[in-house]
């Protein structure tokens, strides 16, 4: 079974993929994870990608359909994947289904985390106490969000037309969230409901005057 876990930054999405992981024995797959393994090991790829990543932009597509070509292609014998902050946009989506029709598989389920801008926020602030990623400041985190709803969201209708589409509350505490992960999951063997796409301009429209 190949999920994706899809919503904007600070959702939940690496918390609920680790515990997926140990639950079910999937391989987490986040390209925002690889892309920071190749800064701490000072790659050409982590340099070159350094500065987008600090401003809160997106590195371009053919660096991150590489990054998760490579990784499918070296687990031939993976159970599924949990994708973990990509696709991130539409040419992403489709590269995704290309690579995994040559593997005779598909996306089977999108679960959508939903949290409101103000948690997004203060997550972000905690967050970069505890691990102090540089793009955890609200300048960064305001182009992330930015591009979440300008680019990421278009997935949405992309998968709910394809009836694989659920969102779950991302606001509930970590267990609840994974309970109702968990739910979808079981529900029906690949857990689709078609849901209506929502993009919700917030509290970052109303603080940053966008
Ligand atoms: P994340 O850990 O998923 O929040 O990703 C951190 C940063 O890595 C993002 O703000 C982007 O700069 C970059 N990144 C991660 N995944 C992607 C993706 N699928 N497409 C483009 N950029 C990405």
């Amino acid at each position: 079974m190949n999920i994706i876990l899809f919503g904007p930054p600070a959702a939940g999405k690496g918390t609920q993929a680790k515990k997926l992981v140990a639950e079910r024995g999937l391989i987490q797959l986040s390209t925002g994870d690889m892309l920071r393994a190749a800064r701490a090991s000072g790659t050409e790829l982590g340099k070159k990608v350094a500065g987008i990543m600090d401003r809160g932009d997106l590195v371009s597509d053919d660096i991150v359909i590489a990054l998760i070509e490579e990784q499918i292609e070296n687990n031939p014998n993976a159970k599924g994947f949990i994708f973990d902050g990509f696709p991130r946009t539409v040419a992403q989506a489709e590269a995704l289904d290309l690579l995994l029709s040559k593997h005779n598989t598909k996306v089977n389920s999108v679960i959508r985390l939903c949290v409101d801008d103000e948690a997004l926020l203060a997550r972000v602030t905690k967050r970069f106490e505890e691990e102090g990623r540089k793009d955890d400041n609200p300048e960064s985190f305001k182009v992330r969000l930015g591009n979440y709803n300008a680019q990421t969201a278009q997935l949405l209708p992309y998968y709910s037309s394809q009836g694989k589409l659920t969102e779950v509350d991302g606001m509930a505490n970590i267990d609840a969230v994974s309970a109702a992960v968990a739910k979808v999951l079981n529900k029906n063997g690949n857990g689709a409901d078609v849901t209506a796409p929502v993009v919700k301009k917030g509290f970052f429209a109303r603080l940053f005057g966008r």
